[in-house]
């Protein structure tokens, strides 16, 4: 598929403790780095290369997920802290196209994060890549992500971690397809009839992404659960049949 000799770039403990001072200040970029919780420091930080199957792209947009707030707000999950930029939300232009990149162009407007799986565990051959084993997340697990002013994908596979957007998409929007993406998925994967009734827990942008692709499977009645006024009046436009809020 490709070559997955790549050498991945993942911090080591060293460097992580010797923070990110630049030594080349004509190739500086600024990033908002996380230290730990209630700690994000902006500092100048050396901009990626593109590598020989990567690209380098200028971001536009880098959401915030609720994975990010969580981190921000206390250790999670006991996780170790990670000093990079987190951002793995983000949508911006392509600047640097490595050598091997044959379908991704200078100029293209992509949603991207350095998400990838090894293809080759358990978890993977069963099509499950959001579970593999091996997985490499950017902005999560030892590379950065797009809370810089640009971020790398190390090996682009177009349509999983790059995909173009479309002319009538901004960048805003191009940051959500990875939480609309998540609702849809887990739609497809539960499989519904149309005479089931679904009931979806949270509509935020995960829930409304759900809550949409069970409108479009043709489900009869779409129940959605939301203690947010703002998030249970959004519910309705992607065709929540019955909204309430469990407070
Ligand atoms: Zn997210
Ligand atoms: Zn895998």
């Amino acid at each position: 598929m490709y070559d997955l000799s790549f050498p991945w770039v993942m911090r080591t403990a060293s460097e992580r403790s010797c923070g990110h001072r630049v030594i080349n200040r004509s190739n500086a970029m600024k990033s908002a780095i996380y230290y730990g919780p209630r700690d994000i420091r902006i500092e100048e930080i050396e901009r990626p290369k593109a590598g020989e199957h990567g690209i380098v792209v200028k971001t536009r947009a880098a959401a915030i997920c609720g994975t990010d707030l969580h981190f921000y707000k206390t250790a999670w999950k006991g996780l170790p802290v990670d000093t990079i930029a987190r951002g793995h939300e983000n949508a911006g232009d392509v600047v640097e196209v490595g050598a091997n990149i044959q379908d991704v162009r200078m100029g293209d407007r992509v949603w991207a994060t350095d998400f990838l799986p090894c293809f080759e565990c358990e978890r993977c051959k069963k099509g499950e890549y959001d579970r593999c084993r091996n997985l490499k997340l950017g902005g999560q697990w030892g590379l950065h992500g797009g809370f810089a002013e640009y971020f790398w994908i190390p090996v682009v596979v177009l349509n999983r971690n790059v995909i173009k957007l479309p002319e009538t998409m901004s960048y805003q929007e191009g940051t959500l397809i990875e939480p609309v993406g998540i609702g849809l998925g887990a739609v497809i994967n539960a499989d519904p009839k149309p005479d089931d009734v679904a009931v979806v827990l949270g509509t935020g942008m995960v829930g409304l992404g759900a809550v949409a692709k069970l409108k479009d499977s043709g489900v009869s009645k779409i129940m959605a659960s939301e203690i947010s006024d703002k998030r249970r009046q959004a519910a309705k436009e992607p065709g929540a049949d019955v909204i309430i809020n469990p407070a």
